[in-house]
């Protein structure tokens, strides 16, 4: 008989949480106390990583102060390291922070993307639609605003 699900195991309904708990394999290539660093099983380029905190969080404003710097510790430290294993001249670094960023899996994980001279692949400029045409006033008032949300 299946286990009931429980709502504080996340595992029993987040594929990373599985990973982080030991029940879905990954190619695990960096581990702290709070983060986990594993190969992306569908990948964008050789060594493609995917780095997620150890604890369920969806969206990457529901993590504290803490698990964002050691989220971001992880990717600046093994990004260079990355970037050498695969002889990468780059890489793109990036989180796709909801469903309309194109976010599949809602517990938020940090893409490494190695990248490398003449791939055919894009910068990040190239993840959005199309670009608006905005006037100095239109670019003061969305500051003023983002600026007052922030504050808020
Ligand atoms: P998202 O679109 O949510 O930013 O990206 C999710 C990423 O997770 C995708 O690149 C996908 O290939 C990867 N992924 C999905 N399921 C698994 C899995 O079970 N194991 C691993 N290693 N990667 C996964
Ligand atoms: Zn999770």
């Amino acid at each position: 008989m299946g286990r009931a699900a429980d709502p504080s195991r996340m595992s029993d309904t987040c594929i990373f949480c599985s990973i982080v708990d030991g029940e879905i394999p990954a190619r695990t290539v960096y581990e702290t106390d709070d983060v986990l660093a594993f190969l992306d099983a569908n990948p964008l380029a050789l060594g493609h990583t995917l780095v997620i905190p150890k604890t369920h969080a969806e969206r990457v404003g529901d993590l504290d102060a803490d698990l964002s710097s050691a989220v971001f510790d992880a990717v600046s430290e093994i990004t260079p390291e990355v970037e050498a294993a695969v002889d990468a001249d780059g890489a793109n670094i990036g989180i796709n922070d909801g469903e309309a960023a194109g976010q599949e899996v809602p517990h938020v994980h940090v893409h490494v993307v190695p990248r490398f001279d003449g791939d055919g692949g894009a910068p990040i400029h190239a993840v959005a639609g199309e670009r608006p045409d905005l006037a100095d006033e239109e670019l003061d008032a969305i500051a003023a605003d983002v600026s007052a949300a922030i504050d808020g």
